[in-house]
């Protein structure tokens, strides 16, 4: 794909650190905005095409002084992660499959032209850097630390070409809990002017073009009273995606199915970790190509029972409407089915320690 050198991929660095001599104050767990807030410190690692990944270290939070040249600011040479820290009822602080957003952010710097990080060294630099803020682990039922690694292109350069210079950083950001009032089914809107990724493209990849490329849809339907975008396929516009940041699952007629992963899907880690937990309870999930008139049938026919998003912020996000073609279908009585509630109790449970991890999911810090 990309020509780049991964040498130093499987070197484990040693990580520094530098404390913060100033620490903030910390917000109440019962004021908690979405991704406003930031920890007393940061990770960085460095690239340099001689060198590779290098200087692994924890420093105070703070601004980044870069070259108004720098390549990520002209051709978005960049990628994202997002996972979660959770405060057990014991105090633990556990992470939630984060080898697997790791892997993801891999695959994602590979499509991208960005070099490989050593996984061991990125999940230490997690841990590392979640150890020495863990005080920002907040303590309110459904509360967490919200993780976001990711990647920059930092060379100095405005030729179109992959750059020679990278930075990786991790910053934290303690979150409220979702779900205010217990979980509340979503209405969504069937999106068929904009398409968010096709085949070959991006949409495999985690990478901030995608969400740039959405954002149209997402005003356009919000300015209807909808919540998410449903994205359809790039290609004829005729198969079903993603909702909104979530992978989607529908439950017709007693069988769960989820688009299959085409190549403009992004890869969820709930995704995966759902079709895991239905499989645990004999419930089998196919995985396949969903054509939106399959589940606009279903519904007429009274067969559609229950619809959910799924993704690391919301955990599960039910839909309680979908509205497409100008016709509004109603998803079990706007009211979140058995299997949403049970799948979210299920992944929340083990997320905070409360019920076993059957699948050594949790990695403690
Ligand atoms: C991150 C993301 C998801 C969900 O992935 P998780 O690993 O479950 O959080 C789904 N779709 C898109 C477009 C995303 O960016």
């Amino acid at each position: 794909m990309c020509h780049i050198d991964t040498k130093e991929r499987f070197i484990l660095q040693q990580i520094s650190i530098t404390e913060n001599p100033n620490k903030k104050d910390k917000p109440n767990d019962n004021a908690l905005q979405f991704g406003k807030t930031f920890t007393d410190h940061m990770f960085i690692m460095d690239y340099d095409k001689e060198i590779g990944w290098h200087d692994a270290r924890v420093v105070p939070y703070q601004p980044l002084a870069m070259d108004p040249a720098s390549m990520v600011f002209h051709y978005g040479q960049t990628v994202f992660e997002g996972l979660k820290a959770y405060r057990t009822d014991r105090g633990d602080v556990q992470l939630f499959r984060p080898t697997e957003n790791i892997a993801r952010l891999n695959r994602s710097n590979a499509r991208m032209c960005i070099p490989e990080i050593d996984a061991d060294t990125a999940l230490k630099g997690i841990q590392t850097l979640v150890d020495i803020d863990r005080d920002w682990v907040p303590h309110l039922e459904g509360t967490s630390l919200y993780i976001r690694p990711f990647v920059i292109a930092t060379e100095a350069y405005l030729g179109v070409a992959p750059a020679s210079k990278y930075a990786f950083m991790v910053i934290l950001s303690p979150v409220g809990a979702y779900y205010d009032a217990g979980i509340n089914p979503v209405k969504i809107a069937v999106e068929n002017e904009y398409i968010r990724a096709v085949k070959g493209g991006t949409g495999e990849a985690k990478t901030a073009g995608n969400y740039a490329g959405s954002m149209a849809a997402q005003e356009k339907v919000a300015a209807l009273g909808y919540a998410q975008v449903l994205w359809l396929d790039g290609h004829e516009k005729k198969y079903i995606e993603e909702v909104g940041s979530m992978n989607i699952f529908f439950k017709i007629n007693g069988k769960v199915i989820t688009p299959h992963l085409s190549g403009s899907i992004l890869p969820g880690v709930t995704r995966k970790s759902v079709i895991q937990l239905l499989n645990d309870w004999g419930i089998a999930v196919e995985e396949r190509p969903i054509a939106l008139t399959e589940v606009l049938e279903a519904s007429r026919k009274g067969e559609l029972e229950e619809a959910f998003g799924a993704g690391t912020a919301a955990v599960i996000s039910p839909i309680g409407e979908l509205f497409a073609d100008g016709e509004s279908y109603i998803i079990n009585n706007h009211k979140t089915g058995d299997l949403s509630k049970r799948v979210y109790e299920t992944l929340t449970g083990i997320q905070y320690g409360r019920i076993e991890d059957p699948h050594q999911w949790i990695v403690r810090v």
